[in-house]
Order: structure tokens, then sequence, then C-alpha cells
């Protein structure tokens, strides 16, 4: 009623244009007049937010999810009419009114937050939530007051059983408390407060270090270490986590060039990538841009997405992850079945890598059909040519089981915690001493541009070497156990008749006999420095055998570690074609 007349005779910069109520300046000043009229009415603050208003703008596009707003706030003015009331949208989908506390008596006031609306015939139902201050305290600010009820509000984001919350003073100390750790963000950015810990990611066959992730410890002056669950998601309301999420992919990738640089064996590291980066249009190219600028190949860093950011940005996420895979980065989708995901999702995103929810293996004990769910996510996973990780693996028998079901790689307390930087490189130092599974050696005897050929990035070398009809690729041994690190597609054709076994045998120990032919051929190659020649039966895992004529040639390494270049030939294929 009040607002109605106020409209007319006010400047336009006070209304939502697009709504025509109240925008946030305009409900500021209205409330605070509203309260100086009536200083015996009792008053209350609501804040609505509707939830997952970001897939409907996905989903529907732009002209809907407006006329959605816009029905929202038609709704507010039918049902307030003539109340002494006011309201307005402060900005997206964030709604406010201060009502006479009188009105929330009945169940009548929960309308507010319904909204079905109807546009070709196609109805649309949106779930809003709200928290509620009553206002006793008129000497705040109106903004104050609004922090109170937004406070609420937060406590129930992500429950969907609940629609409405009341403002109580322990939220206030939580706001505080916010807002002292958003203030010393940037000191703590300049003084370097943020440390990147390193957790292992371990072959799940025989629990070798294989990888690892980057995670982000805050340690405060005063407070001791702050874990990431107390201040990411402040920063990611603030936009802060952008500017720590490139911290972190800094460091991460100057540690492996320090590796690299001294000739150190190292693995690939994961990264997070923060669910509200989805709508920052430099992710990609900032990304490269840090790899690149550490003189580091893509493939040792993997990109972390978490799976909710697939479900509420599914077309972000998907252009992102794309162009992240164009650029030579393994993408991983990480968090699989903590509650936003179909397996139907899957399909629709080319990732490399699955990493599970941990809470899978929480509810292993007490739910048996758990097993029954992560059995068949693996071999879904497997039949898509996904590689799996299980992460929170606490127990020898949780991995015992995990390696049954044939899930690839295990992170968990069970193997390492999370750990300072200095005590990885140690860990890394021990790896690399006793296997040959570390992938990335940079080994300094060797030139390099041979070393640059076989990191598959995209320089011309690279794409040649990857292309030629031959079947080639990089050999490791040390002591008894050989593995292949590095082959191009001809390899597969030549041996698989396909290049859809891409990577399986990357990384495998030769088993005997071709094990020992083969270390017999090594050590032959490197004595005399001459190219071997050989024939070998290699019997592949369908059982098939293939008839190869194998060259080698040695390329150099050190104590723990020689290369060896060689190609192969189909030699069963040639007899046949002679014959
Ligand atoms: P996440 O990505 O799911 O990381 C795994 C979390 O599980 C880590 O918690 C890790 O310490 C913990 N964890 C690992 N093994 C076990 C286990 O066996 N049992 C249990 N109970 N927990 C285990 P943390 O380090 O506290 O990180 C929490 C979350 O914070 C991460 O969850 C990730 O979402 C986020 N985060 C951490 N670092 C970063 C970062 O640099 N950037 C962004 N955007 N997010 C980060
Ligand atoms: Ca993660
Ligand atoms: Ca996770």
């Amino acid at each position: 009623m009040e607002q109605q007349q106020e409209k007319q005779s006010n400047q336009n910069d006070l209304f939502d244009e697009l709504t025509g109520i109240y925008n946030r300046h305009g409900f500021f000043s209205a409330a605070e007049q509203l309260l100086k009229n009536y200083p015996e009415q009792p008053f209350c603050l609501i804040y609505w937010n509707i939830r997952k208003f970001r897939v409907t703008n996905d989903l529907f596009g732009r002209d809907i999810s407006n006329k959605i707003l816009i029905h929202w706030a038609n709704n507010l003015s039918e049902i307030l009419h003539d109340e002494l009331a006011v309201y307005g949208r402060l900005e997206h989908d964030n709604f406010v009114c201060c009502v006479p506390e009188r009105f929330l008596n009945n169940d009548d006031w929960k309308k507010l937050g319904e909204i079905s609306y109807t546009s070709d015939e196609i109805t649309y139902n949106f779930y809003s939530c709200c928290g509620l201050y009553q206002i006793t305290d008129r000497t705040l600010p109106i903004s104050n007051m609004l922090d109170r009820a937004r406070a609420a509000m937060d406590t129930i984001k992500d429950d969907y059983t609940s629609i409405y919350a009341w403002y109580d003073e322990d939220m206030w100390n939580t706001i505080l408390e916010e807002q002292r750790i958003n203030s010393e963000f940037k000191t703590a950015i300049a003084e370097k407060q943020f440390k990147v810990y390193y957790q292992p990611i371990c072959r799940a066959s025989d629990g070798l270090v294989i990888s690892a992730e980057a995670l982000v410890r805050w340690i405060h002056p005063t407070k001791g270490m702050i874990s990431p669950g107390t201040f990411i998601p402040l920063f990611e309301k603030n936009g802060f986590i952008s500017i720590l999420d490139r911290y972190v992919w800094n460091e991460v990738c100057a540690t492996q060039q320090a590796r690299l640089d001294q000739g150190l064996a190292t693995v690939p590291i994961s990264v997070n990538v923060s669910r509200v980066e989805f709508y920052n249009p430099n992710l990609c190219e900032d990304l490269r841009n840090i790899v690149k600028k550490h003189n580091i190949s893509p493939e040792l860093i993997k990109i972390e997405i978490t799976e909710s950011a697939y479900a509420t940005s599914p077309v972000q996420v998907l252009t992102v992850v794309e162009k992240l895979r164009s650029y030579g980065f393994s993408v991983l989708m990480d968090d699989f079945g903590s509650g936003y995901s179909s397996l139907n999702m899957l399909k629709n995103f080319p990732i490399d890598i699955l990493k599970i929810d941990m809470r899978f293996l929480d509810n292993l004990s007490n739910n048996p059909k758990t097993a029954i769910v992560l059995e068949s996510i693996i071999r879904l996973a497997k039949w898509m040519n996904l590689s799996v990780v299980s992460e929170g693996v606490e127990t020898q028998s949780e991995w015992e089981y995990l390696r049954s079901i044939e899930c690839d790689s295990v992170q968990g307390y069970y193997f390492y915690k999370p750990m300072p930087q200095e005590n990885f490189n140690a860990l890394l130092d021990e790896a690399a001493a006793n296997s040959v599974s570390l992938l990335f050696h940079s080994l300094p005897e060797i030139n390099n541009s041979i070393l640059d050929v076989f990191n598959l990035s995209n320089t011309r070398e690279s794409i040649l070497f990857y292309n030629m009809l031959d079947g080639m690729g990089l050999l490791a041994l040390s002591g008894d156990n050989v593995e292949i690190l590095r082959a191009n597609k001809g390899f597969y054709e030549t041996v698989y008749n396909s290049t859809s076994k891409e990577k399986k045998i990357l990384n495998k120990p030769f088993k005997d006999p071709v094990r020992s032919i083969v270390i017999e051929q090594c050590h032959i190659a490197k004595e005399t420095n001459e190219m071997q020649q050989f024939r070998l039966d290699y019997k592949r895992e369908d059982g098939r055998c293939v008839r190869l004529y194998v060259k080698l040639r040695y390329l150099g390494g050190g104590p723990q570690q020689e290369l060896y270049l060689f190609s192969v030939h189909n030699f069963g294929e040639q007899q046949k074609a002679e014959s």
C-alpha cells in the first residue's frame, strides 16, 4: 500500500528494473522509514533465496529465469498488498521483506516463498528457503539485520527438508568469525600463511605411490592450523577462492618444476578447482599459463572438479573439461556419488578419472546395498575406460575389498595423511629408490629434446612421435623390473590392432617370460651401446599371442632407472603377407 504511493514520488534508482519492486537501496530506506513510523509495532525480516536457481538459468535460459523472478515479485505484491510491509529484491534471486510479527502467526506467510510458474503449458516448481530475524534491536542498521536473517538462512541452505530458520545469537558469532577470517585473507596470502599439503594416492594392487592430491592448509599465526573446510566455503562466497586456488596451483607447479630441475622423480599431482570457478572465463587459460610458466608438462597436473559442479553448471563444466583435456590435462570427477550425480551423468562428460566419494566406504558396513552400487559403478567406469580412485580408505580390509573389485587407486589415512611438502619430497625420494613406477624423471644425461618428444605435449615432435606408423615407446628398467612408460598410437595398433587399449599397458611390470627376455636384451643393448633386435612372443591380456619383432636402444639413466627406446613390428602379420 505504502509502497505503491511512494513508487510514484521516488526516483527510479530505488526500484529494481526487472521486477519493479524495491532494489537493495530502496528496500533499506523504506524499511528504515517503516520502523521509524511504527515504533511500537513488532516487526520481522525475512530473507529468501531460490534453491538451485543457477541451474534454472542454465537449463531454461535467461528469459524464463527473468519471468520467474518477476512472477515471484508479483506474488509478494499480491500477498502483502494490504499489509504494513515493505519488500524488495536485493540482487539475483534474493528477495527480502519486513513484515509485522503478527503476520507470521499463521502458516499463510509461507506462501510468499512458494513459486510455481506456468508458461507455454509447462509448469515450473521452485523451492526456496528463508531466514527470519525478529527485530529486537532497532538501533541496528538494516544491512546488519539482513545479515542476521541471511545467517539463519545459510544454516539450512543445504538441508532440503527445511524451508525456514530463525536467527539466534550463536549465528552472529559465526558471522563475526567469518568476517575476521575474510579480513585476514590478504595478509595471509602476502605472508604465505597458506601451505600446500600433499596426500599420496596409491596403486591399489600394491600400494605404490603413483600420484598425490594437493590440499591447502592455513597455518595461522595465532590460531594454528585451520582446515580448508572452515575457510573455503567463505572464500567461495566472497570470491577470494580464485586467488587462493591460483596460489595453490602455482605452488604445486613450482614444486614439480623444482624436482625436475634437480633431476628428481615426481608423480602427477591433482589440484582442486572450486565450483565457483566455472563462471570465470579465464579458468582454462590461467591453468595453462601457470603450467607453462613453470615449464612443466600438463601431464604432471590433474584437475579435480567436484561432482556438484557437474550437476549444477553442466554447460560450463563441459566446456571447461573439453578445453582442459585439449590442453593435455587429465580431468577427474571428485566426490562421485556424494549426492548430486546420476550414473547417467557420467556419459555426458569426457573425464579421465572417477574419484569415488568417501561416504561409500562409510556406508559399506551398515548398508549391504552399498557394495552392490559401488561394484556396479566401478564396472561401469571400466567399461567407459575411466580409471577409478577411492578416497577415504582407512583400514586394510577396505583396501582389500577395493582391490578385489578392481578399483585402480586408493587414497586415505590407511596409506598416508596429507603431509607437508618436505615430507612428501622425502617419500618420493624413497619411492624412487625402490621402484620404476614414478613416471616422471628428468634425466639430465639424456638429450632433453628426446624426453620432450615423449612427454606427449602438443609440440610438433611429440605429435610426430605419437602418430608415427611404427609402434614405438619408452621402456624403463630398474633392477628386476621393466615397464613401459610411454607408447605411441602405432604401438597399440601393432599389439592390439586398435588404439582403445591406450594407457592400459603403461606402468605395469612385465611378467616372465617376457620380462627376463627383455631384461637380457636391455643389458646387451646397454653394454654394446648398439641397437638390439629380437623376436618376442607376447601374450596379451585377452589371451591372444602376437609375434613381435623388437628393436631396442639404450638411452641413458641413473643408478635407479635406465631408459630404453624401443620399436615393434607385428612379425606375424608380415609373415602372413609374405606367404
Ligand atoms: P576433497 O577434495 O574431497 O579432499 C579430500 C578430503 O578428505 C581432505 O580433507 C582429506 O584430508 C580428507 N581425507 C583424506 N583421506 C581421508 C580418510 O581416510 N578419512 C577421512 N575422514 N578423511 C580423509 P581436507 O584437506 O580437510 O579438505 C577438505 C576439502 O576442502 C577438500 O575435499 C576440497 O573440497 C577442499 N579443498 C582443499 N584444498 C583445496 C584447494 O586448494 N582448493 C579448493 N578449491 N578446495 C580445496
Ligand atoms: Ca579433491
Ligand atoms: Ca573428494
